[in-house]
């Protein structure tokens, strides 16, 4: 909000800039917010996306089923509870499809 300095009036918004609406005073300002809140893209579910570096993962024989390749790379992840058993997963080594195995 800006005041005029004349008169005390509260400025509003004139055809280009803010004026006071009592005197003839005319503020340089445009008055115009700028709005700079991020448009919230939505969330997708990132199921997929398993950071992990599989360079150091050991390759085990198992079909992928997107291409039919023989082997993927191998590991666990041990899930919240501790009694509950780990879900294994499964990285092809030629197309990248991941696949979890819950048991
Ligand atoms: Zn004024
Ligand atoms: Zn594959």
């Amino acid at each position: 909000m800006e005041f005029c300095p004349k008169c005390g009036a509260l400025l509003i918004q004139k055809k280009k800039n803010l004026g006071c609406p009592r005197c003839s005073y005319a503020s340089k300002s445009s008055g115009k917010i700028r709005i700079s809140e991020k448009i919230n893209l939505e969330k997708k579910p990132e199921i997929a996306v398993i950071k992990k570096r599989t360079d150091v993962l050991p390759v085990v024989q198992a079909k992928c089923p997107e291409c039919k390749h023989e082997e993927a790379y191998f590991w666990t992840v041990q899930t919240r509870a501790a009694d509950e058993a780990e879900t294994k997963f499964f990285k092809c080594t030629k197309c990248g499809h991941t696949r979890r195995e819950y048991r």
